[in-house]
């Protein structure tokens, strides 16, 4: 999951960002409207981006407005220190999917980005299941046959993304793509690194992860 935080607040932006990434998820960070606005119209698509409608050089409000233009559907959050209906409303109608008013706890920025990743994704049913492995993908926890599965932040970002598309082709570049933000170097080998790891540690549910070589990693039922 990679996720986009336009927040010119460098300390919550700094706060922010930690948090997410402690939870597995890829990062990126703008301080300004212009950048957010720049960064959307790229290549890199994001799952859910966090907006703060005050942002210098371009207002959160006209960044929302041209994400939608555009067609481009990622579940977006904004933040307003500003406690008014108005703004909130405002922001609903351009089509941000919820909100936090300024000053809001981390763990309850966390529980509805959660909540939005997990509508926009695996529809109504949390548990991805594969073999008796089960990934509950509102915890974000992995468990065989109900016995907790340890695991690292990244490892369960891992695992989410082939679990989101077992029995399909997942390519290298999306899992880099949900492991690391811009500003994170990845090693060449790291995705083999962690495929390594996680191939242990789930080969007692009857699952493999196995390589397509040239095309990326595909996770389903051992026959
Ligand atoms: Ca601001």
């Amino acid at each position: 999951m990679r996720i986009l935080i336009a927040e010119d607040d460098e300390v919550l932006a700094d706060g922010l960002s930690r948090s997410m990434r402690q939870s597995g998820y890829a990062v990126d960070r703008v301080g300004t409207g212009l950048e957010a606005d720049s960064i959307l119209r790229g290549e890199q698509p994001y799952d859910l981006i966090i907006l703060d409608l005050g942002l210098p050089q371009m207002d959160g409000f006209a960044v929302l407005r041209n994400l939608r233009e555009r067609n481009q559907h990622a579940p977006v959050i904004i933040l307003t220190a500003r406690d008014s209906v108005g703004d909130r409303v405002k922001g609903l109608d351009l089509g941000a999917d919820d909100y936090l008013v300024k000053p809001f706890s981390l763990e309850e920025l966390e529980a509805r980005v959660r909540a939005l990743l997990r509508r926009g994704q695996c529809g109504t049913n949390p548990m991805l299941c594969c073999g008796s492995l089960s990934f509950d993908s509102v915890g974000r926890r992995a468990s065989i046959n109900g016995q907790p599965l340890e695991l690292t932040s990244r490892e369960v970002s891992l695992l989410e993304a082939l679990m989101l598309r077992a029995g399909k082709v997942v390519s290298k570049e999306q899992l880099l793509e949900r492991l690391y933000s811009y500003s994170e170097e990845a090693s060449n080998n790291a995705i083999e690194v962690y495929i390594h790891r996680l191939r242990k540690k789930t080969a007692p549910a009857g699952v493999s992860i196995r390589t397509i070589r040239g095309l990326g990693y595909i996770i389903d039922n051992q026959p």
